[in-house]
Formats: structure tokens, sequence, C-alpha cells
């Protein structure tokens, strides 16, 4: 791997870096441990380093490249909406925001969209929501958020506490007030908690599958049950879509399979296929609780994410993609237990679409990992969900053949990293 290293170093170091990996760790805070690969160019569902190395992308940029890497349409849509402008703030609309915002209520529930950046600011934007329409239609003190062990739903401070992860939420001082957390598809926990905390509920915020916590499915009976709660108590239900959403789940949105309607869905990732975009969905009477000033972004509404996102959504949100997704599901989820058979090394094989985890056996527990860097070594990308899980998230339109291929490399990263 080659980098060319910037003229004037920053740090107060002499001595140019010798790799990537030392610059980037002169350079950049130390909040990630890249992999030793330095992309050049992708196409489709490859990557190639600058040593001219092919991978397959069963990564997909933590699910992000829903239509793989370069895709013509989206290049398009990028370029064209470049040449016209790039950005003009809120203190103007832009015909791609609209326009996204359109496409979003017409293929869903919502009437009202918030624009942001990210999965996280999209979460940001409905737990403050959820909180001011509490507080706008009952008590002072309605405002317990409810959320479920495992959970991730972004990197503000607001998002990490609601998350609950003690590694990302504890050390930055004084933590928001009124969350709590249950063990995620315990329907009787649920339960007991609408009857304990009553109206003083102000939000439930779940991921129909939680994908960093492990790949781990929310049952319909969870899904309904939190529902009924949030109906009998006068709670917001917020779905958070980020992961599952747009087309990932082989729905457009993953509630569409549950036929559980929420209050408020949040979308990121493969809305934009790699651009940073992130989207609030909910309804007129919840939106009502927002006013000018209330909320907002300088970029949220972007034309040029919003032009690539709009376009994203019209090649994803077409029945033979999301077809496709549900048939390349099957064949991942067959060849996967085709593995296991031979090597007896999961003992689960979880999947919502194209979002796939692999739960390692205990003989093979927390070594999820080594998985990832041997099959990397063989030119193919994976993900982890936590330690124990190997987590695979391919472009939706991978072909048949890529998926083939791409299974007998992780088996032989899995031959590999275990001594098999
Ligand atoms: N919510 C879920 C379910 C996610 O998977 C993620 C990211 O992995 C987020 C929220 C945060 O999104 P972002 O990293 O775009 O802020």
């Amino acid at each position: 791997m080659t980098i060319t290293p910037p003229a004037a170093p920053p740090s107060t170091s002499s001595a140019p870096p010798a790799s990537a990996q030392q610059l980037f760790n002169r350079v950049m805070t130390p909040t990630y441990a890249p992999m030793d690969i330095m992309p050049a160019r992708a196409q489709g569902s490859r990557l190639w380093d600058t040593a001219g190395t092919e991978y397959l992308d069963f990564a997909g940029g933590i699910a992000v490249s829903a239509l793989g890497h370069a895709h013509p349409e989206l290049i398009a849509a990028l370029t064209t909406q470049a040449k016209k402008f790039w950005h003009v703030s809120n203190i103007l609309t832009n015909q791609p925001a609209l326009q996204l915002a359109q496409m979003l209520c017409d293929a869903t529930f919502a009437e009202r969209v918030f624009l942001a950046n990210s999965g996280a600011e999209a979460n940001e934007a409905a737990l403050k929501l959820a909180r001011r329409y509490a507080l706008e239609h009952s008590s002072q003190d309605k405002i317990e958020i409810l959320a479920f062990d495992n959970a991730f739903h972004g990197r503000t401070f607001f998002t990490v506490c609601v998350g609950g992860k003690a590694q990302y939420s504890d050390g930055f001082g004084p933590k928001p007030a009124g969350i709590s957390h249950l063990p995620f598809n315990d329907c009787q926990a649920v339960r007991e908690f609408f009857q304990q905390h009553q109206h003083k509920i102000c939000a439930v915020i779940l991921e129909p599958c939680q994908g960093e916590g492990g790949v781990t499915l929310a049952t319909p009976a969870f899904i309904e049950a939190i529902r009924a709660g949030c109906d009998q108590y006068n709670a917001l239900m917020i779905l958070d879509e980020i992961q599952t959403g747009v087309g990932r789940s082989g729905a457009l949105f993953a509630y569409q399979k549950f036929g559980v309607v929420p209050d408020i869905l949040t979308a990121a990732k493969a809305l934009g296929c790699g651009i940073p975009i992130g989207a609030m969905l909910t309804t007129e009477k919840i939106a009502a609780s927002l006013s000018v000033g209330s909320h907002g972004s300088t970029f949220g509404g972007n034309p040029l994410t919003c032009a690539v996102a709009c376009k994203a959504l019209e090649l994803i949100n077409h029945p033979a993609l999301l077809h496709g997704v549900n048939a390349k599901s099957a064949q991942l989820i067959a060849g996967l237990q085709a593995i296991n058979k031979n090597h007896q090394v999961f003992t689960d094989i979880r999947a919502m679409g194209l979002l796939i985890g692999c739960e390692l056996t205990a003989q093979y527990g927390g070594r999820a990992r080594e998985v990832l860097i041997a099959c990397s070594q063989l030119g193919l990308l994976t993900l982890v969900a936590g330690a124990d899980v190997i987590r695979l998230c391919p472009p939706l339109n991978i072909s048949q053949q890529d998926i083939a291929t791409g299974l007998n490399k992780l088996e032989q990263g899995i031959i590999q990293a275990f001594g098999l």
C-alpha cells in the first residue's frame, strides 16, 4: 500500500510516515482501527486497493452501498446536480430535497420529512421531536424513552445514551435523564413497563433487526406489543430503519413486512448509497410539534445528496430489485448452511433480507474478527457485529455469481482463521 504523505506533516515528529497506518495514527483521532487496505477504486460489488488487489465487497460500507460502487445512474444524478448548484442551506429550499421528501411520503406512511446528514442525526431529530410532542400534548413528566439492550442508534450524546452501551456513552459527563432499557424481544417486560410507567412514557425506539447488536430480528409479537403499548398510553413508536431500510430487508422498509406502522421512522445509510444523508419520517400531526427554528441543520436537504437519494430510492423501490433481495438472501443462507454443515462453526444464521449474521459456536466465540481479517486477505470484505457474529451486507444488486464466489472465500477464510 502506498500513500503520498502531506508536504508539511502536521505533527511535531520529523520522520516521514512509513505507511498509511503510521500516517493515520499521526493525523487522525484514535477513534477507528481501519484494516490495512487502501482503496484506489471500486465498481459494482468489487473494490481494488492501491496495490491492485481485488476485493469482493460483502461489507457495503456498513450496509450503505446498496447499489454497489460507481453506479452509473447515481453518478449521473450527482454530476448533473453538481453542474447546477451544490449548496444553498435552508434559507432556500431546493427541488431535489422536495422531490426526495415527496418520494418518501409516497412510498411510506409518512406525511412529513426532516432531512439530515446521518443516521445519528435522524435519530436525534426523532428523539427530540418525541419529547417535544409529549410535552406539548401531555404533562411535563411524560419524558421516558424506552430502548432495548444491544441497540445502536448513533453517536451523538443523546443517541449513544439511548443506545445504552456503556462503552459508547460513559465518560462524557452527565447523561440525559429519562432513558430506560429492557431486553430485546421480551414482550412481557414491555407490557410490565407500560403498566408501571403508563402515561410517563414518551417514546419507544427500536430497530426491526438489531444490526450492530448482532443481527437480531425483532419478533412480530414484540413489535406488536410495543405498538399496542404506545397506542394505549399515547407514546410514539420510533422505528430505527437506518440499517434495515431502503431495501435491505427485502421490502422498502422492514415495517412494511411486519404490517405495524410506526409514528416516526428514521433512515440513512442506503438512502444515499454512499452519499451522507439521513431522514426522519413522521405524520403531519406529530411534525406539527416542530416549529421554525426548533430544529435544523446547515447541510440537511443538501441538493447534491438529495439528487443522489432520489435516484437511489427510485432504483431500489422497484419490485424486481426487492424480489431479488429476497432471492439473494435465500442463496446466501443456503450457502452459509452448507459451510456450517462442513465445519459446524455457527450456532445460528440470521437474516433480514441482505442483512445477514452468522453467530459463532462457543468453541469459536469471540473470534469473528479473525474471520474478517482472514477473508480480507483472501479478497473478501466482511463485517462483524460484536465479537461473535460475522455480518454480511452485500450490495442489493449483487450477482448470483459474486455471491457464490464470496461464499467460497468465506469458507476458506473460516478454514484459515480457525485452522480447520
Ligand atoms: N441506527 C442504526 C440502526 C445504525 O445501524 C446506525 C449506524 O450503524 C446508526 C443508527 C447511526 O448512523 P450514522 O452512523 O449514519 O450516524
